[in-house]
């Protein structure tokens, strides 16, 4: 069934760097391209036509995230609400930045450039799967901290951090931004009760359209905007909306929430498939990811097998996966999540993602497995 997003013999694993659409939401989308085509921010009805449906997705979204309508701020994906949030909250220098060593560039690289401007910026301590616990964030925490950093669900092992014991640690003593692009969709989300300032997601990681995503701003907190010249979502991101790409978020959003138990269900049975016939036929290999993680996310090291021969190899033998994220899989450096994880240096250079998707079927994986461990069986063979 996943099939398709690759070509007919390719099995695609690779659904942390993105999702194939739905096509409800494709049919859900295609009249806000042609007919409803109005300007949202237009006083004619073509406008009116094309704001509604803007404010309904808008609506959508807030309802299945525990958030207020006004309270989302629709972008053009995770990278640019990440950046939007930490730019946007950070004020003015000198003050303190705390982060987990695990986050995503886009989380990571705005923060090294506040750094780079007068921020001081200090990483918080993580355990063997890249768990931040509320005891580190009390260690770190200044009177100076402005703004503390945390993603939900890691795009590389899946680890899943404690936000609201975080948040109930952090007790409003500065902002907290959380990315929870890996999450939403895939496990429940409620931005009031995990008490953050703002938290970042993105369409295209469930079955939604690319070139959308929004970030959540609690109602009450300043955010310095990144563009101007515009009023439309009250100044804070101006510039048109995107109609269609919204109603295709909030369909796919809907979608996902609305099937997310068997979604889940269905998933966690294709990752102890997919695991059991690895342990069967491609032994010895290293689980990278915990147990309790996003079951989505499959990190598997093999060792005395390199990382980017195997990728090359499983890619002929129609199986799309990842050495790591996305962003940053044209670098030849070992990923830095799994380096804070503490990851020996052996087993960092055989790292692989596997990452699922509901659509997947049973025999999918086990035909994936299967091609995994012929193409890795060779490699060892080859030395
Ligand atoms: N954060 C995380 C955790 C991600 O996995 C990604 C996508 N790789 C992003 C942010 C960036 O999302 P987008 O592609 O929407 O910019």
């Amino acid at each position: 069934m996943n099939r398709f997003a690759c070509g007919m013999d390719c099995i695609y694993l690779d659904n942390n760097a993105t999702t194939p659409l739905l096509p409800a939401v494709w049919e859900a989308m295609r009249p806000y391209f042609t007919d409803v085509f109005g300007n949202p921010a237009s006083a004619h009805s073509a406008g009116r036509r094309a704001r509604r449906a803007l404010e309904d997705a808008r609506e959508t979204i807030a309802a299945h995230l525990g958030a207020e309508a006004e309270e989302v701020i629709f972008t053009s994906g995770a990278t640019e609400a990440n950046n939007l949030a930490l730019l946007g909250l950070c004020g003015e220098p000198p003050g303190h930045l705390l982060a987990s060593p695990i986050e995503h560039p886009s989380v990571a690289e705005p923060l090294r450039q506040l750094s780079a401007s007068g921020f001081s910026f200090e990483t918080l301590s993580v355990d063997a799967h890249g768990r931040v616990h509320a005891s580190s964030l009390a260690e770190r925490l200044r009177p100076a901290t402005r703004l503390v950093a945390v993603m939900l669900a890691n795009h590389e092992t899946g680890t899943i951090q404690p936000i609201r014991a975080l948040t109930e640690t952090l007790a409003g003593r500065a902002r907290f931004h959380c990315d929870a692009t890996q999450a939403v969709g895939k496990i429940a989300v409620h931005f009031h009760d995990l008490g953050v300032d703002t938290l970042a997601l993105s369409a295209h990681k469930f079955h939604g359209p690319k070139g959308i995503g929004a970030l959540l701003l609690r109602r009450g907190v300043t955010l310095r905007p990144r563009t101007w010249g515009g009023h439309q979502q009250r100044g804070r991101r101006p510039g048109t909306e995107p109609v269609a790409l919204a109603v295709g978020f909030a369909c796919a959003l809907d979608h996902a929430c609305r099937e997310m138990n068997a979604r889940l269900a269905h998933v966690r049975r294709l990752r102890e498939r997919f695991l059991a016939q690895l342990t069967a036929h491609a032994a010895p290999f290293v689980l990278n990811s915990p147990e309790d993680g996003l079951p989505h996310t499959i990190n598997v090291s093999f060792p005395g097998v390199k990382a980017d021969l195997l990728l090359m190899n499983l890619d002929l033998a129609g199986v799309a996966c990842s050495t790591g994220s996305a962003c940053s899989s044209g670098s030849l450096l070992p990923s830095p999540v799994l380096r804070a994880m503490g990851v020996a240096d052996p087993l960092l250079h055989s790292a692989m993602r596997f990452s699922l998707s509901p659509l997947l079927t049973m025999e999918d994986i086990e035909e994936a497995a299967r091609r995994i461990a012929a193409v890795v069986s060779r490699l060892r063979l080859q030395g």
